[in-house]
C-alpha cells in the first residue's frame, strides 16, 4: 500500500490535482491536500498520474504524510 501526501513547501496551489482526481485531492488553505481517509490511495493509477503531472512535484508517494 502506497501513501500519498502533498508537500506544502512545494505546492503552489494550482489545483490541477483536484481537477484530475477530486475523489482524492481537495484544496485546503489554498494548497492541494489529500482528503481524509484517502491517504492510502497512492497505488491508484490516476493518483500516480496526478503526481507525475503536478507542476511542482509536490505530490509525494510512498512516504508517511508530513
Ligand atoms: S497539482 Fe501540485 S501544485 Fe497543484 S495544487 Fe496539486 S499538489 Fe499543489
Amino acid at each position: 500500500m502506497t501513501k500519498v501526501s502533498v508537500d506544502r513547501e512545494l505546492c503552489y496551489g494550482s489545483g490541477e490535482c483536484v481537477y484530475r482526481v477530486p475523489s482524492v485531492f481537495t484544496m485546503e488553505g489554498g494548497f492541494g491536500a489529500v482528503r481524509a481517509g484517502r491517504e492510502d490511495s497512492g497505488d491508484e493509477p490516476e493518483v500516480r498520474e496526478a503526481a507525475e503531472l503536478c507542476p511542482s512535484q509536490a505530490i509525494v508517494l510512498g512516504t508517511q504524510p508530513a
